[in-house]
């Protein structure tokens, strides 16, 4: 399929794919929007099975971004960085210099940091090459880990869907957290803290360990997580947790959590609204990390150092974002996640 046919190609400014011949590097830097600033986004190394799947990911993550970065209310447009590779196996410093390379033929329209598959000490090699590489640590203007941040964001929007659902605090309320990596693990500290029951589950068993023995939290298998007994459920490992077959079996009324995509079909996302649950919208309830990230380019910008305070402003008016969601959809009988999409849509436009 050609990019201009292809379901995720959708209004995007420029796709540009680059190639070095020494290291291999092999990447496709999509500029989705530029209408609210430069465009922001993580580069995601993945072994793709052929460059056409490589561009319908980064055709489809960028869009993701644009929406993501204006529900955020950050002066960044959407974009997304993917290399096809192995990121076991088929990483060097030199192959992220080369990515650097790419990065800064985009010229400033595209600015990178670490998303699945990459971490900050590979963006530090990229960021020989460009200026344009944010998410990093040791320097003025860094943000660091944005998980942190990310969690926090997730934690405040529960408590806000918490409280429109069942009216009160989340003391004496189940959480059921799917995956504590990063983001679920700074979760289930939060929640452990505000006096949340936790059920917990993945696939990496050490996690899970340090998680439980952190917070009390009751353990069950990963595919036992859509059966338990808790009122809200947080999807925070991999996409597409809610299926027509999960909505069959979780009891929770609330589910809000990190993880991106997690309505696997338009169907699934149907069904959600028709059982009258609560959803915070995953793009716009971990805001947080791109925010912490969008910090560190404003301070580059402007050669100041990084400013945690802006960040608390940030997250607070997201929350405020989140409630508007919550509000028009009830208003206007339609789910959360098409209220979301229109809301961030119009903020582009708006510009
Ligand atoms: P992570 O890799 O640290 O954590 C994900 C966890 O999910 C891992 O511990 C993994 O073992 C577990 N997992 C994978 N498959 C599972 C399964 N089938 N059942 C149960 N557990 C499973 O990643 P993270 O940084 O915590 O990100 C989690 C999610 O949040 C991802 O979808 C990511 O895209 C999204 N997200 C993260 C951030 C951030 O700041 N890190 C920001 C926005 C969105």
């Amino acid at each position: 399929m050609s990019l201009f046919d292809s379901p995720a190609f959708q209004g995007h400014e420029s796709v540009q794919a680059f190639h070095d011949e020494r290291t291999g590097l092999k990447t496709i830097i999509a500029v989705h929007s530029t209408a609210r600033g430069p465009a922001a986004g993580g580069c995601r190394m993945w072994p793709y099975p052929s460059s056409e799947a490589a561009l319908e990911d980064v055709l489809r993550l960028s869009r993701a971004m644009s929406y993501k970065n204006a529900m955020a209310d950050l002066e960044l447009g959407g974009g997304k960085s993917v290399i096809i590779g192995d990121s076991h196996t088929g990483k060097s410093p030199a192959l992220f210099e080369a990515f650097g390379a790419a990065v800064e033929k985009v010229g400033g329209r595209y600015w990178a940091a670490e998303d699945v598959g990459t971490s900050p000490a590979d963006m530090v090699h990229a960021r020989k090459r460009t200026r344009f590489v944010a998410g990093l640590d040791g320097h003025d203007a860094a943000s660091g880990d944005p998980s942190p941040v990310t969690a926090e964001g997730v934690f405040r929007g529960i408590v806000l869907a918490a409280r429109r659902a069942f009216g009160g605090g989340l003391d004496g309320l189940t959480v059921a957290i799917q995956g504590v990596g990063h983001v679920g693990g700074f979760l289930a500290e939060k929640l452990h803290a505000a006096g949340a029951k936790l059920v917990v589950t993945d696939v990496n068993a050490e996690a899970l360990r340090r998680v439980a023995e952190a917070t009390g939290a009751e353990v069950v298998a990963p595919d036992a997580i859509f059966d338990c007994e808790a009122e809200v459920f947080a999807p925070c490992a991999l996409g597409g947790a809610i299926t027509l077959a999960t909505l069959g079996r979780l009891k929770a009324k609330v589910i809000a959590g990190g993880a991106n995509n997690q309505i696997a079909t338009a169907e699934a996302g149907r069904r959600m609204f028709e059982k009258g649950l609560i959803y915070a919208p995953d793009y716009v309830i971990n805001g947080g990390g791109i925010t912490n990230v969008a910090a560190e380019i404003r301070a580059l910008d402007r050669g100041e150092r990084f400013d945690p305070l802006w960040v608390e402003a940030k997250l607070a008016r997201l929350m405020q974002t989140l409630e508007e969601v919550f509000n028009r959809s009830v208003q206007e009988d339609r789910p959360t996640q098409v209220v979301a999409d229109e809301m961030a849509r119009a903020r582009i436009a708006a510009v």
